[in-house]
């Protein structure tokens, strides 16, 4: 139920955090995996880790942000590998600022990272899905998609509009046999958290206090929920915002 030979997944950001926690998980489920990103160095690395282990990755460089770079994304997923069955998006960024400080182009810089690709990348794959038959879409949500705070509202417009394009993109290509999935991710220790514990004072303290499973996650905490939303297990399960959170959204 879980095993994935065969199947192509495309993970956005999938160089390293999040991203490439998800990427292992699905590459060691069988999965051939594509890592895109903007660093092409870092994906190599990261691609090459994986190789190590036994698995199949190879890295596409790309601005999700661009179309055109969406475009020559999608185009070589299929010249270089035939299909796609799986489609992780994952790239984000965010811009910590109260919102009466944050400029017009910071607003639209995270928004692009956060939303924009996500609906630029889910309707490339879409084009690709429908003609294969079937599909999986995996929508990396945020807690800021349930909660404030003061230093996130582009970040948080950007994750609950993750959200909400995946309710509608669910319904609509639900026909098509494709199931899309939010994952909202707790506190995960990644680059992107680094730099927040720097920027936002007591912010290790709150989390660790807050979640209840007592400890920052990790990025392979997410290769579980990527394998069960990849795979025929999840066939019936579409338009949902899941929680992997040691427990933060219940407390
Ligand atoms: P990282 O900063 O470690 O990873 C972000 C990834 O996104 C990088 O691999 C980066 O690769 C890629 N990326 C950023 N901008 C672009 C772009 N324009 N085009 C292509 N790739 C891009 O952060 P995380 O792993 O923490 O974050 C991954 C996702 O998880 C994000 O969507 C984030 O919002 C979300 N998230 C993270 C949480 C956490 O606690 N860490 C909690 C909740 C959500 P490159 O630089 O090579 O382009």
């Amino acid at each position: 139920m879980f095993d994935l030979t065969g199947k192509v997944a495309l993970i956005t950001g999938g160089n390293g955090g999040i991203g490439l926690g998800m990427a292992g998980g699905l590459a060691d489920a069988g999965a051939k995996v594509l890592l895109a990103g903007r660093n092409a160095e870092k994906s190599a690395q990261a691609a090459d880790a994986l190789r190590t282990r036994g698995l199949k990755a190879d890295t596409i460089e790309a601005d999700v942000t661009l179309e055109s770079d969406v475009a020559h994304l999608f185009q070589q997923v299929m010249l270089r590998h035939g299909r796609l069955d799986v489609l992780v998006n994952n790239a984000g960024t965010s811009v910590r600022k109260p919102p009466h400080e944050l400029s017009l182009d910071e607003w639209h810089h995270v928004m692009d990272t956060n939303l924009t690709s996500t609906f630029l990348c889910s309707r490339a794959a879409h084009a690709l899905m429908k003609e294969g038959g079937a599909g999986k879409m995996i929508n990396i949500g945020s807690m800021l998609s349930i909660f404030g705070a003061p230093y996130a509202s582009a970040y948080g417009a950007s994750k609950g509009g993750v959200v909400q394009f995946t309710r509608s993109v669910a319904t609509s290509w639900a026909a098509d046999n494709i199931q899309v999935n939010a994952v909202l991710p707790g506190w995960i220790d990644t680059d992107l958290t680094r730099t927040a514990r720097q920027q936002v004072k007591g912010l290790h303290e709150r989390v660790l206090a807050r979640t209840p499973a007592g400890r920052w996650g990790i990025p392979s905490d997410l290769a579980g929920i990527a394998v069960f939303l990849a795979s025929s297990a999840s066939d019936f399960i579409t338009g949902t915002a899941i929680p992997v959170d040691g427990g933060y959204c219940i407390s």
